[in-house]
């Protein structure tokens, strides 16, 4: 079994602590409850081997969510991202600042992971046809390529594209573990 350590980062009330635990627990909640100290869930997932089904891998993630009411890139600390393996860099569809901020919170974070697979997430996709949207359609995507990872549209009210988020972020992780030299 391999065990992956993920951790969520970016502003806060993008979503970070409902994109956990409609992962883990595939549930929601409207409130907004700010958690108090960092918190770690774990989750097991399954990896299948394209070329021999037969094969299949372990995954122990486990997945820090980061102290709420201070959840801002100036208290990032150093103990939160030691020895992540992958992050989830996350922002609000509908609020165009919170994706600008990455630009601040994933070099930040690199500054202590090193470079390490990445998911730039666009979330509350639900609300998108609410808001004018504000994102160019290719533009996480450019972004999230200029960080070395992937983009991912989702939405922790709905489910949609979450566990695609950490089903590919976990992937990329044992890809890299697999195979650091090709990375
Ligand atoms: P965090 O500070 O980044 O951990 O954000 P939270 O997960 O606490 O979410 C902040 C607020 O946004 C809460 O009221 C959530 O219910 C709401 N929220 C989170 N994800 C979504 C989503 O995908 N769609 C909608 N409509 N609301 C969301
Ligand atoms: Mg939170």
């Amino acid at each position: 079994m391999l065990k992956a350590k993920i951790c969520l980062i970016g502003e806060a009330a993008v979503g970070k602590t409902s994109l956990i635990r409609r992962y883990v627990e595939d549930s929601f909640d409207d409130r907004y409850i700010s958690t108090l100290g960092s918190k770690v869930s774990l989750k097991k997932l399954w990896l299948t081997s394209r070329s021999d089904p037969k094969r299949n891998v372990e995954v122990q993630l486990s997945v820090w969510d980061l102290i709420g009411e201070r959840s801002y890139l100036d208290t990032l600390h150093k103990e939160y991202l030691k020895g992540a393996q992958g992050l989830i860099a996350v922002c609000d569809v509908t609020r165009y600042s919170t994706f600008e901020a990455l630009d601040q919170w994933i070099p930040a974070a690199f500054r202590i992971t090193g470079q390490v697979p990445l998911a730039l997430v666009v979330n509350k996709l639900d609300l998108k046809d609410q808001v004018m949207c504000l994102y160019d359609e290719h533009e996480p995507q450019e972004k999230a390529e200029r960080y070395g990872g992937f983009a991912v549209w989702s939405s922790a009210k709905s489910g949609m594209n979450v566990n695609p988020v950490f089903g590919n972020i976990a992937l990329a992780v044992v890809r890299r573990i697999a195979a650091p030299e090709a990375q």
